[in-house]
C-alpha cells in the first residue's frame, strides 16, 4: 500500500482514495485525482510525470481500477518519457579496458589470444579469447551472459517458485528488446540476457515479476499484492531497476 507521493486534488471519498492506494502503482508515478463534470474517465500524463486521473463525479472506484489496469503499461512509458529517464543504452568497443557489468559489478575487458575460445572472469577482468583466427564479437558476450544467467536462474528460481506456490517454470534467456522479462503464452518465462548485468536482487525482482504473472495476468492490485509476498521491497527495487537498467548494455558495438 505505498503511494507516498500521491496528491489528491479535491476531497474524495475515502473509498476512492483507498482504491487508488490499493493499486500499488509504481512509486515514481505522482498520481493526482481530479473530479470533473464529465461523463468519461480520462488519464493525462504531464511534464514531470504527473499522472492526472480525471474522474466523473459519480465514478465508481471499480471503474478507476479497471481503467488504470488496462492502461498501466502505456502510462508507465509516458511517465518515463516525461521524467526524462529515457534509456541511454551504451554502445561498447571490444577492446582492452572496456567496461562490462556482471551482477552489479564492473569488470574490464581483456582480449586474450588463446587459441581456444574462452570467456571468464579473472579478478577484475573479463577475459575474452575469440579463438584462433576469430575476432571478438558481441555474440561471445551475449552467449556468456546467457550461460551465466541460466546457472543463476537454476540457483534462485526454485526458492522463488516455492514461495509463490508454483512449480519451477521453464525459462529461456534471449534478446527481448526493451523488456527484461516476458511470460510466454505457453507459461514459460523468458528473460533478457542483459538482465544479468544487474545486481542479483534486481535479477530476482525480474524473475519474481514474471513468476507472479503466472498467477495474475494483468498489473492489477492483485498482481502487486502477490509480487510483494515474494519481494516485499519491490518498490525500491523497481526504482533501482529503472535507474540502473536505463544504462544497461543491450549488445550495441561501435
Ligand atoms: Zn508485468
Amino acid at each position: 500500500m505505498r503511494m507516498p507521493q500521491s496528491v489528491v486534488a479535491y476531497t474524495l471519498s475515502t473509498e476512492l482514495e483507498r482504491t487508488v492506494a490499493g493499486l500499488m502503482l509504481p512509486p515514481e508515478w505522482r498520481v493526482r485525482i481530479e473530479l470533473r463534470r464529465r461523463k468519461t474517465l480520462g488519464i493525462e500524463v504531464s511534464a514531470g510525470g504527473t499522472v492526472t486521473l480525471a474522474v466523473p463525479e459519480d465514478a465508481a472506484p471499480n471503474d478507476i481500477e479497471r481503467l488504470l489496469e488496462r492502461h498501466v503499461d502505456r502510462i508507465a512509458r509516458a511517465v518515463a518519457r516525461h521524467r526524462g529517464v529515457e534509456p541511454t543504452h551504451p554502445a561498447k568497443e571490444l577492446i582492452d579496458g572496456e567496461h562490462f557489468d556482471y551482477l552489479g559489478r564492473t569488470y574490464r575487458l581483456r582480449i586474450a589470444t588463446d587459441t581456444v575460445p574462452t570467456l571468464q572472469i579473472v579478478g577484475d577482468w573479463l577475459e575474452l579469447a575469440a579463438g584462433q583466427g576469430s575476432k571478438p564479437t558481441a555474440t561471445h558476450l551475449v552467449h556468456w551472459y546467457t550461460d551465466q544467467g541460466d546457472q543463476l536462474i537454476a540457483e534462485i528460481m526454485p526458492a522463488l517458485a516455492r514461495a509463490a506456490g508454483l512449480s519451477v517454470p521453464a525459462t529461456r534467456i534471449r534478446d527481448l528488446g526493451a523488456r527484461w522479462g516476458v511470460r510466454e503464452r505457453d507459461n514459460r518465462i523468458s528473460i533478457h540476457w542483459a538482465t544479468f548485468q544487474l545486481p542479483e536482487d534486481l535479477v530476482e525482482l525480474v524473475l519474481a515479476h514474471e513468476l507472479t504473472h503466472l498467477r495474475v495476468n494483468a498489473h492489477s492490485a492483485a498482481f502487486w499484492r502477490e509480487l510483494s509476498k515474494l519481494v516485499p521491497d519491490f518498490v525500491s527495487r523497481e526504482r533501482r531497476l529503472a535507474q540502473l537498467g536505463s544504462t544497461a548494455w543491450l549488445g550495441a558495438i561501435r
